[in-house]
C-alpha cells in the first residue's frame, strides 16, 4: 500500500510542468529512490549534466560527496540505500538566481513535505545552504553544520555544498575536515552497513 502511494507520487511529480513558462525549456523532474531507502540526501538542484542524464550528482560534486562517505558509485547509486532529492526537481537554466522568494521555494512548497513523508529513511544529509535554509529556516548555517539535527524526528546532517565553487567556505573552515567529515562517514556506513 505504502508503495503505491509513493509510485502514485512519483508519477504526478514526474508529470509536472509549472515551471515551464518560468525557465523557458521542457522542465524534466528527477526523482532518485526507493520509500525502502535508508539515507535521503536533500540538495538544491539538479545540474545541466543531471538534467540531461536522469542521473542525480552526476557531476564532480556526487565524486567529491561520495569521498566524503568514503562509498563506491554502487552503494551511492543502489536506490534502495539513497533516495536523493531537491529543493527545485527539474534543472532551472542558468538564468534563474536560485534562492529568490519567487520561483524556487513553489517547488519545495508542493511536493517536498509529501515525498519525505513517503520514505523511510532513518536519517537525513542536507546538502548545501538553499535546502538547509527552508528546512531551518532562521538557523545559522555555520552552527547546522557543527551540530547534529534533528529533522522530521530523525538524526539529520547538514553538510555543505561540494561543488568546486564553494572553495571559499572550505578555506575559511578547515576544521570541518577533522570535526564533521569523519564523523559523517561513520554514520553513513553504520547506517548503510549494519544488519
Ligand atoms: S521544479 Fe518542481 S515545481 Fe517546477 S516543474 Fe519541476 S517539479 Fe514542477
Amino acid at each position: 500500500m505504502a508503495k503505491n502511494k509513493f509510485h502514485e507520487f512519483r508519477e504526478r511529480l514526474k508529470q509536472c510542468r509549472l515551471c515551464r513558462d518560468m525557465i523557458g525549456f521542457e522542465p524534466k523532474p528527477v526523482v532518485w529512490g526507493t520509500p525502502e531507502a535508508k539515507i535521503v540526501q536533500i540538495s538544491q538542484a539538479p545540474s545541466k549534466k543531471v538534467h540531461e542524464t536522469g542521473k542525480p550528482f552526476n557531476d564532480l560534486s556526487g565524486a567529491k560527496l561520495r569521498e566524503w562517505y568514503g562509498i563506491h558509485e554502487d552503494i551511492f547509486y543502489n536506490q534502495k540505500l539513497f533516495y536523493m532529492t531537491d529543493i527545485y526537481h527539474c534543472y532551472l537554466g542558468k538564468d534563474i538566481k536560485r534562492g529568490d522568494a519567487k520561483p524556487p521555494l513553489n517547488c519545495a512548497k508542493k511536493w517536498l513535505h509529501e515525498e519525505l513523508s513517503l520514505i523511510y529513511n532513518e536519517i537525513y544529509l542536507i546538502i548545501g545552504r538553499v535546502p538547509t535554509n527552508f528546512l531551518f529556516p532562521k538557523k545559522n548555517f555555520n552552527e547546522l553544520i557543527f551540530n547534529d539535527q534533528t529533522f522530521n524526528g530523525k538524526s539529520a546532517y547538514v553538510l555543505p555544498h561540494p561543488s568546486p565553487q564553494n572553495i571559499k567556505w572550505f578555506k575559511d573552515h578547515p576544521e570541518f575536515y577533522d570535526r564533521v567529515l569523519p564523523k559523517i562517514k561513520g554514520i553513513v556506513h553504520e547506517v548503510i552497513y549494519k544488519k
